[in-house]
């Protein structure tokens, strides 16, 4: 099994991504990664000015997949997301959801302790672990590691998780697949501006898929399907992971798009992902059960 180890990371996504390892599709490698600070943040008397934008969000690869080649989807099953024993938040002054009150540096270290995030004397969250950063590389640009879009990438989705697994598209040769920026624990929108950054190791099964066309990013775990979307205002999101999941249920379950335009006010759940990155990105999900009834089987 290939093991890549943290080191070895991009700070963008897309055509100028140079493979750090080659393996055949249907193959098991395991990416160790950096926490989004390049580790940097260990005590609270560190600040994010400390490190700056320009170490932030480190995704371990690119990997390569011989059989990908570019119209191709790559499927990501998350078999496994071991996470560090301490993370950290910062605050960035003027920046995210609490720009307004939020004007000056402090950083938290959160110490994790038998499963439980202890925030603070009075909360401790069971850690929930999941991938912040994770794509493909971008079809036409470099797209910085900050940012989310059609390729996955700063999604900040926290059903990006192990047992889930993620179908992302082949925009290069080879895909050219990285991660990073985990989170043990983040709310949907990450309000403040970032999670409970830790550092992770997280083994994916790798497979391509020929001809297949869900609309990309799409996400399955245990009980949801689930269409990702990225767009510059959460309206735009909406409509796009709106649109997406409507085509998948035409395309594949064969409703027409009325009934299933009916059938995703009613069954389909429009959540948030985040707020805070560049594009704003928000997912539909719909049970696994509905598929199924349909006698529909994921590939
Ligand atoms: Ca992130
Ligand atoms: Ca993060």
């Amino acid at each position: 099994m290939k093991n890549i180890a943290k080191e070895n990371f991009v700070l963008t996504l897309g055509p100028s991504n140079k493979a750090i390892e080659r393996v055949p599709s249907g193959s098991t490698v395991v990416f160790e990664s950096f926490d989004c600070f390049s580790n940097k943040i260990q005590s609270e008397d560190q600040t994010f000015s400390d490190i700056g934008w320009d170490d932030v969000n480190p995704a371990t690869g690119p990997l390569y997949i011989e059989e990908a080649e570019v119209g191709d989807t790559l499927k990501v099953e998350i078999l496994d997301l071991e996470i560090g024993d301490q993370g950290a938040m910062t605050t960035v002054p003027n920046a995210g959801t609490f720009a307004k009150t939020v004007n000056e540096e402090r950083t938290k270290i959160i110490p994790i302790k038998d499963g439980k995030a202890v925030f603070n004397e009075h909360i401790s969250l069971p850690i929930d672990p999941m991938v912040g950063v994770i794509g493909t590389a971008a079809a036409h640009e470099d797209v910085p590691t900050g940012t989310p879009g059609d390729h996955g990438g700063n999604l900040d989705c926290k059903r990006v998780q192990k047992g889930s697994t993620l179908y992302l598209p082949v925009n290069q040769p080879g895909a050219l697949l990285s991660m990073g920026d985990a989170h043990s624990n983040m709310g949907d929108g990450e309000l403040l501006i970032c999670g409970l950054e830790i550092p992770s190791v997280t083994t994916v099964k790798v497979t391509v898929l020929k001809g297949q066309e869900y609309p990309l990013p799409f996400l399955v775990n245990d009980d949801s399907v689930m269409a990702i979307a990225s767009a510059e205002t959460l309206d735009a999101a909406t409509v796009k992971a709106a649109e997406n999941m409507q085509t998948f249920l035409v395309d594949h379950l064969k409703m027409d798009p009325i009934e299933a335009g009916m059938f995703l006010s009613v069954g389909g759940d429009l959540r948030v992902c985040q707020v805070v990155n560049p594009l704003k990105t928000v997912r539909v999900e719909v049970a696994k059960s509905v598929i199924e009834s349909y006698n529909y089987t994921l590939q």
